[in-house]
């Protein structure tokens, strides 16, 4: 059975004091979320220290936004995943589609990562998606289907159980616009197949796949029943505690 996931990134929001009170009152509520339902919040590399206190023994994961492409050294600015771990990290999201627009992310460097990320023992979570010109231009497939060869099928099946991909069109993200179900499941379906293509049928079943694009309380229901969505990746909702629980339990 692969495990549901309802992650939250926080992006660039809040101060230290905001986000330890926003992350108080997810697990506050969190014993309302399904027994087998997993939250993680995603917050920005000055919360991660006292946000693990606040987080350490309960149901509530804590996860990175990015991390280093180097193990370690003359790297001004950067946070390496040994790092991470020391600070009480057990997920990482890599190749949000702000980094790959605005810094540059590339799948090579993805790649350099992930791959750092999961010698060290971070989960990564791996976002994938089209932009607003590619799916008019009906690439979204193509497009999703080249992000995932030219970065997990680097990876072994092995270090696949690792990995949960996070599938967010970039045309929702922020806009208010989601993707309906039906267009959500049908690029789910098709990551799921790509996947199974190199690793096999097993380990894709296996395999969480999110969605991620203005997933809210009033959508994530009918998102969330399809059969190859695994739970969301949430932005804006996230940054509101009852929002994001009430997303928990749209399973
Ligand atoms: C995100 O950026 O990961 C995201 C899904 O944002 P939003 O929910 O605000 O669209």
């Amino acid at each position: 059975m692969r495990k549901k996931i309802v992650a939250g990134n926080w992006k660039m929001n809040t101060t230290v004091p905001e986000g330890v009170e926003l992350a108080k009152a997810v697990v506050a509520k969190s014993s309302e979320v399904p027994a087998g339902v997993e939250l993680v919040v995603a917050a920005p590399f000055t919360h991660l220290c006292p946000l693990a206190g606040v987080l350490e023994g309960t149901k509530v994961g804590l996860s990175a936004e990015n991390c280093a492409d180097k193990e370690k050294g003359a790297y001004t600015g950067e946070v390496s995943a040994a790092m991470l771990v020391s600070a009480g990290c057990k997920y990482t999201i890599l190749g949000h589609s702000e980094r790959r627009q605005y810094y540059g992310e590339t799948d090579a460097k993805l790649v350099d990562k992930t791959r750092l990320a999961l010698a060290n023992g971070l989960d990564v979570i791996l976002c994938v998606g089209e932009n607003l010109e590619e799916r008019d231009a009906g690439r979204h497939f193509d497009v999703c289907g080249e992000q995932i060869k030219n970065v997990l099928y680097n990876f072994s099946a092995e270090e696949l159980k690792h990995i949960v991909v996070a599938y967010e069109p970039v045309w929702a993200i922020g806009t208010g616009k989601t993707a309906s179900a039906e267009q959500a499941e049908e690029i789910h379906a098709f990551i799921r197949k790509t996947i199974a293509e190199k690793f096999g049928a097993e380990a894709a079943e296996e395999t969480s796949i999110l969605y991620g694009g203005s997933c809210k309380p009033s959508n994530a229901a009918e998102l969330f029943a399809q059969k190859d969505i695994d739970g969301g990746l949430i932005g804006g909702a996230a940054l509101n505690a009852d929002d994001f629980i009430a997303i928990g339990k749209s399973f």
